[in-house]
């Protein structure tokens, strides 16, 4: 009997060791990223299209969950706090660089929370107003909101989200300050702009391309260098009498700190066939930008983009001494 039991003892023990540890057969189930903004906005668009690309290449499901509120800090604050297992990721955007500035007390310490999985994108911004707005190029609009300034309404996600940076921007290149109206994400923002209860916006090309094109929405500037493919007769920031104000919103991608480094670089590797897939670069160039390259879309990359651009946005918040808390 004692033979028989070490005999099955041993093959057990054999079988374990021949069977692939949780690493390896990552993942066995659904994964969730979480969109720390409301659903229809730009991030969210961003994300269900990386998401269905990363959940053909991993064999399972990729869901977005949108946790918004508080400029993308409780959804991050959601993934700092999540099991280090890889089935809940963030995506976020360069607010996840200024909110460690603008906000003195965060629920997460922004560079030791997170394990990286790669950067996504880089998303130009377009400044908008509602299809009635009065003004019909930047310099008049700059004249109007100086004029008005107790009165025209400016939406954001949040402070810390992408649009609240260019609203600044916006207001300190004008040196003007003006209403601001906070939402959990640009797509409910979006849909006020549609029905006229904000008058302007600062959002990326991601949210803003349909609508401009639609001529749904009235198109200020484009914050790049250069005018957009897509949107070829709206001018730059430089081009309507905002020289300085240039601003693209990169995006990343993070694991919760502690998830093993073997499922880290398996939802690497994910990451960059959505980065060189045919329907993600054709969708976003229809929205006016395109996905990272792919050797951006590992740790590293997005580790050295996310350290810089909390020390290249500090001093400037600083200098704003416009914080969250
Ligand atoms: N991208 C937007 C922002 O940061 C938020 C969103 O994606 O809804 O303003």
């Amino acid at each position: 009997m004692k033979t028989i039991w070490k005999t099955f003892a041993a093959a057990a023990s054999l079988m374990m060791l021949a069977a692939p540890s949780g690493a390896q057969t990552f993942p066995e189930r659904s994964i969730t990223i979480i969109v720390p903004f409301a659903a229809g906005g730009p991030t969210d668009t961003v994300t269900r299209l990386v998401a269905e690309a990363m959940s053909k290449d991993l064999g399972q499901q990729v869901l977005v969950e949108n946790v918004g509120g508080a400029g993308g800090t409780l959804g991050a604050g959601r993934v700092a706090s999540a099991d280090p297992d890889g089935y809940t990721l963030l995506l976020h955007h360069i607010g996840m660089a200024t909110s460690a500035t603008l906000y003195r007390k965060l629920a997460y310490d922004t560079l030791g929370a997170f394990d990286y999985v790669g950067l996504v994108t880089e998303v130009p911004m377009t400044i908008v107003g509602r299809k009635d707005l009065e003004p019909n190029d930047l310099a008049a609009l700059v004249e109007y909101a100086k004029a008005n300034q107790d009165s025209v309404t400016v939406a954001n996600a949040g402070i810390g989200a992408a649009s609240h940076l260019c609203g600044m921007l916006f207001m300190s290149a004008i040196e003007t300050p003006l209403v601001t109206v906070p939402y959990k994400g640009t797509g409910p923002a979006m849909t006020d702009l549609l029905g006229g209860q904000v008058d302007i916006m600062c959002d990326q090309t991601t949210n803003t391309t349909k609508q401009i094109q639609g001529g749904t929405i009235k198109a200020y500037a484009v914050t790049t260098p250069e005018r957009l493919e897509v949107l070829p007769d709206v001018p730059t920031t430089a081009e309507g009498g905002l020289p300085g104000m240039e601003v693209s919103i990169w995006h990343g991608l993070y694991a919760p700190k502690g998830t093993p480094p073997e499922v880290v670089d398996r939802l690497s590797k994910s990451l960059q066939v959505a980065l060189t897939d045919e329907n993600v670069g054709a969708r976003l160039a229809e929205l006016g930008t395109a996905p990272s390259p792919q050797e951006d879309g590992t740790p590293d990359a997005l580790k050295a983009k996310l350290e810089g651009e909390i020390t290249r946005w500090k001093p400037i918040i600083e200098a704003a001494g416009q914080y969250a808390d």
